[in-house]
């Protein structure tokens, strides 16, 4: 594994459309891989393979509270992610992006999602998430389309001290 380099805005990767991944072969298996040891080098709780300049339709996503919902730590890759059935119900939340340093930004998301798509060896893949780790996944399914927070933002600043999770 190698730890690879995340790129920042305004890098064109970050706003194109991701290529859909048709190969499991052992080039994805490095990209997850190197994407995994990156987000945890930068304390990330979330990264797309575009973000590491690589731009196909994998995304990571580690989160884990003990404090909201107990859901204990946990890894997820996800090949060709989809999301579906959003809850009617939006919160908003703080967002924060590695690509997009210094600047956090307060989005409207639904609750909860439904992600369906592959594990990273091919097989089906789907679960349902809510509160902070459906947010992760609709941030990071954005970042395969081309979307930034900011976009979504209905206000961004500065932090001083916000703590966010980046993703
Ligand atoms: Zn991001």
């Amino acid at each position: 594994m190698a730890k690879r380099k995340i790129i920042t805005i305004p890098h064109p990767t970050l706003r194109k459309k991701a290529a859909k991944v048709t190969a499991f072969d052992e080039e994805l298996q490095g990209l997850i891989d190197d994407m995994v040891e990156s987000m945890r080098e930068d304390n990330g709780a979330g990264l797309a393979a575009p973000q590491v300049n690589v731009s196909q339709r994998v995304i990571a996503v580690e989160f884990g509270s003990e404090e909201d919902e107990n859901i204990p730590r946990t890894l997820y890759i996800v090949v060709n992610p989809k999301i579906s059935a959003p809850s009617q119900e939006k919160v908003s939340g703080v967002e924060g992006c590695l690509s997009v340093p210094g600047l956090v930004g307060e989005v409207e998301r639904p609750v909860s999602v439904v992600i369906k798509g592959q594990t990273r060896t091919g097989e089906p893949f789907k679960m349902k998430a809510r509160g902070w780790l459906a947010r992760i996944f609709q941030h990071e399914v954005d970042h395969l389309n081309g979307i930034l927070f900011t976009d979504r933002a209905t206000r961004v600043w500065e932090p001083e001290d916000e703590i966010v999770d980046l993703v």
